[in-house]
């Protein structure tokens, strides 16, 4: 019996996936052109999937267990359990706007069109401040929108900020503060839990010796 974990194939988490692995103990030998492979020294089986497509598979339970981004379990609504932080990965969600436009509070969102890669999120966060937008779903190079007339407002994820200024524009809400985290499937086996307890013991003594 192995416990399936699933990680990002390549992306911003792959290598802090992979190094967490390591500092837990585990052998596995990066399959970057891989779409699986196997730790040789704990019942562990890897995955390599699109970040997008990690909650569904945990949901599925064709993988046990995963790391992905907080971001991505909220959006994709799956039934997964979120069982540890993993202090990686750390970004925001955030509204900005054109450097130009006058942005006093939320209310000025009122009746604009924002573009974002996360129609769920922002739909939740508009709901809440009673704000009536127009959501437009794109997939990515979000923060040109604006500059082509596709948007008055984007969402989308930040770390630096850098991004937003050079596309002339300024950050004005967090909507979500979001980093790596363990998610896992509802249903475990017990031998499939026993291994998770097993993982989650040595991901704790990894974050703790890192304090
Ligand atoms: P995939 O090919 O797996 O779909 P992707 O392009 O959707 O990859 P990445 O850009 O690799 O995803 O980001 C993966 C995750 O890294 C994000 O969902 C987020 O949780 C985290 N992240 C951390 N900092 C940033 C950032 N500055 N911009 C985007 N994502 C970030
Ligand atoms: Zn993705």
């Amino acid at each position: 019996m192995k416990l399936k974990i699933a990680i990002q194939k390549s992306g911003r988490l792959h290598d802090d996936s992979i190094k967490l692995l390591k500092e837990c103990g585990i052998d596995i030998n990066n399959g970057v052109n891989k779409l699986k492979t196997e730790a040789s020294n704990f019942p562990l089986e890897v995955f390599f999937l699109r970040d997008d497509d990690i909650p569904q598979y945990i949901e599925d339970g064709v993988a046990d267990i995963g790391i992905v981004g907080e971001n991505v379990v909220l959006e994709k609504k799956k039934q997964v359990n979120i069982v540890e932080k993993l202090g990686f990965g750390k970004c925001r969600l955030s509204m900005a706007v054109p450097k130009a436009m006058e942005y006093a509070s939320v209310q000025d969102l009122q009746h604009t069109r924002i573009a974002t890669s996360y129609p769920v999120i922002v739909s939740e966060f508009l709901q809440r401040h009673n704000i009536t937008a127009e959501i437009h779903e794109i997939s990515g190079s979000v923060e040109i929108a604006p500059g082509i007339g596709l948007a008055d407002a984007i969402c989308d994820l930040v770390s630096s900020g850098s991004t937003l200024f050079m596309n002339g524009l300024k950050e004005v809400e967090t909507v979500l503060k979001s980093e790596a985290v363990l998610a896992a499937c509802h249903q475990l086996q017990p031998e499939q839990q026993q291994l998770l307890d097993k993982l989650q013991f040595r991901i704790q003594a990894v974050k703790r010796a890192k304090n």
